[in-house]
């Protein structure tokens, strides 16, 4: 039971950024900690353009692991507790995430944008093609599909050095928000770790920010409020809508 609270008013409105923390109580591994997926895989290895050009099949072994292993993870109640607040609070509620899987939306939440891309959905190296849904594990240089186009599928992630998704609607979305929150980031990866200082940095807008995470972000001092410990513990409690 948390007896801190974040109260949203019935003019506030509340911009929420997820990390891979909001997921690590449904099992799906963090990058970094004790337990986190970088400690079994080389990173520069993968998660990069110079290394799809390189090795697309060892790309799409290291996507297809991941989809493999977070398809039956389940929602935990830190990602229901959150739909619940979008559902009190429709448009004046937006959630921005890090995270590549799909729990927020199996939880209910639909005023979403995933910032670093979709673990279950893929799209060509090559055109413009729209992305889409793509549960398959490709594990050979054979089984990886060609577009129509002639271009390789390819998992829909922000890969390191290349530009996150949706900046245009995040940026819109911070300038106007009055409450900011943050949850499970280790507040090293930018643009989004810089979000807490954009909004601080604004004119005319007061506004409110806390943190829920087992221990402080980097950015800690940065945040209003911080709330140590797991989502699932903190979050079903810690919100109250007006
Ligand atoms: P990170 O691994 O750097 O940090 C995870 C953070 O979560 C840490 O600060 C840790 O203290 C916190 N945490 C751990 N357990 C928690 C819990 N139960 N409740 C709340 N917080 C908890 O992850 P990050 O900062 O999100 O790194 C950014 C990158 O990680 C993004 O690019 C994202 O795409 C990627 N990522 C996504 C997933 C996913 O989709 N689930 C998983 C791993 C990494």
């Amino acid at each position: 039971m948390c007896s801190q609270k974040i109260i949203i008013g019935r003019r506030d409105l509340l911009f929420i950024l997820t990390g891979a923390g909001v997921s690590a109580e449904s099992g799906i591994p963090t990058f970094r900690g004790v337990n986190g997926l970088w400690n079994n895989f080389r990173i520069e290895e993968l998660a990069n353009p110079a290394a799809w050009a390189r090795d697309p099949e060892l790309v799409w072994k290291f996507y297809s692991y991941r989809r493999r292993t977070a398809a039956p993870c389940r929602p935990n109640p830190a990602h229901l507790a959150l739909a619940e607040v979008e559902r009190q609070l429709g448009e004046r509620y937006f959630l921005c995430t890090q995270n590549v899987d799909d729990l927020h939306e199996r939880a209910g939440s639909r005023r979403l944008v995933h910032m670093h891309g979709e673990l279950f959905k893929s799209r060509c190296e090559s055109c413009d093609r729209e992305p889409f849904d793509d549960h398959s594990e490709y594990e050979s240089q054979s089984a990886i599909p060609r577009c129509h186009c002639g271009g390789k599928i390819r998992p829909h992630i922000c890969w390191f050095g290349e530009v996150p998704f949706e900046m245009d609607r995040i940026y819109y979305e911070l300038e106007r928000c009055t409450v900011f929150g943050v949850i499970g980031t280790s507040g090293v990866v930018y643009p989004a770790a810089g979000f807490i200082h954009a909004v601080n940095q604004r004119r005319g807008i007061p506004v409110r920010s806390f943190y829920v995470g087992p221990e402080p972000p980097a950015n800690a001092s940065s945040f209003t409020q911080t709330f140590v410990g797991n989502a699932g513990n903190v979050l079903p409690d810690a919100i109250f809508c007006e």
